[in-house]
């Protein structure tokens, strides 16, 4: 059975909707478009499905509303646009839903939120309830509080990260391209649509340069939340969301968009390593080390391994591990707070006890709290 097949009995979705679909060509939002979201989303509910949504919209409603274009707009000023635009993009959503017999419900999140594992439990089980009560929750950056340089920067990655952590059958980017082209379809007439994407295939260049100016994403940002998601084992697609009843389409298996074909689920601990969103700090390791980390039947990160310590983290924190050439091939969690990797770096295990005083574990991460990143590319863990 094609992964497509099994959208049909798809139970759990969520769907991320791009600004320039939510808002169309005119000066609001596309009344039709949420008009029609809301159907289809009672009708999967109506099958017994539950429905997350992570919409984009807020800043350019508000850019509208206080009269600026984003070229002169500072971090204070897409905030405040963010402030204005969140309830007017909401009342939307909730006004067209209770007219098709649906609650729904505003999450607003941080990077901090995906971070912190207690509040990561947190959120999880706020979203459980909602769905078990049948409510649609309605995702969104907190943009008018994300601290700049620690924002998501699109919702293609927190879509992504949701639908992992929620362990969504299928994620769906409702955008306004048909799907992921062979180059740009709006400058060269050869582009072709790529109806599948492998796990192993590396399709950075098909995605290069994409995006309008409206999306801070772009194609090569969905690829990577596309990717993200599927290595996490929840099979993503990409098609035109401003063609009416897309999404019933994709769950109806129709050959519709771009499939990014997901590899078998994580388990929950090695799935938020793979997702949090901002590791603490970064090890730089040997060829050795990254040989032994990319083996299929791959070891934990010995000392010996570690040639460098970048960024102040303590024992149980996230860390991404790099090779020579800046890549990132891993991450994990670290058993060895920053200054003691810095001292026992480059030695052997059995070293660690005259250099430290003490030993804690052999390993500075062990395997079972390691993802290792499937083609060498950075958000690709597995
Ligand atoms: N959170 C932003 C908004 O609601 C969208 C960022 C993006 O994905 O372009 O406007």
């Amino acid at each position: 059975m094609s992964q497509r097949e099994t959208f049909k009995d798809a139970k759990r979705i969520v769907i991320k909707i791009g600004t320039r679909v939510v808002t169309g060509t005119g000066p609001g939002l596309d009344d039709d478009f949420i008009d029609n979201l809301a159907r289809q989303v009672a009708r999967l509910c109506e099958r017994g499905c539950q429905v997350v949504l992570v919409t984009s919209g807020a800043v350019h409603l508000g850019r509208r509303a206080l009269n600026y274009r984003k070229s002169n707009e500072d971090i204070s000023m897409r905030q405040a646009a963010a402030a204005v635009g969140q309830p007017e993009l909401m009342r939307s959503y909730m006004e067209a839903f209770r007219a098709h017999g649906l609650l729904t419900a505003q999450m607003l999140l941080t990077q901090d939120d995906m971070q912190d594992r207690h509040r990561y439990v947190h959120l999880s089980n706020t979203l459980e309830t909602l769905l078990t009560r049948h409510v649609v929750p309605i995702i969104n950056e907190n943009d008018s509080v994300s601290v700049e340089g620690v924002t998501f920067v699109e919702n293609d990655i927190l879509a992504a990260m949701i639908a992992a952590k929620a362990r969504a059958d299928v994620l769906v980017f409702l955008s306004d391209e048909e799907g992921l082209f062979t180059c740009n379809p709006r400058t060269n007439d050869s582009a072709k649509l790529v109806p599948q994407v492998l796990p192993e295939d590396d399709v950075t260049r098909f995605a290069e340069g994409a995006g309008g100016p409206e999306s801070r994403g772009g194609m090569l940002k969905k690829c990577e939340a596309a990717r993200m998601a599927a290595d996490c084992g929840i099979p993503a697609v990409m098609v035109d969301g401003r063609i009416p009843n897309m999404v019933l389409q994709v769950l109806d298996g129709d050959a519709v968009g771009t499939v990014f074909i997901s590899r078998e689920s994580l388990p929950g601990r090695k799935l938020w390593i793979a997702t949090a969103a901002r590791p603490n700090g970064v090890l730089v390791v040997d060829d050795g080390a990254r040989a032994a980390l990319l083996r299929p039947d791959g070891s934990s990160l010995l000392p010996i391994g570690v040639t460098e310590v970048r960024g102040d983290f303590s024992v149980g924190d996230l860390v991404q591990v790099q090779d020579t050439g800046g890549r990132e091939i891993a991450r994990g969690i670290v058993n060895y707070g920053s200054a003691d990797v810095d001292a026992i770096r480059g030695h052997h295990t059995r070293e660690i006890l005259s250099l430290l005083g003490h030993v804690g574990h052999v390993e500075v991460i062990h395997r079972d709290n390691m993802v290792v990143a499937t083609n060498g590319r950075p958000g690709s863990c597995s």
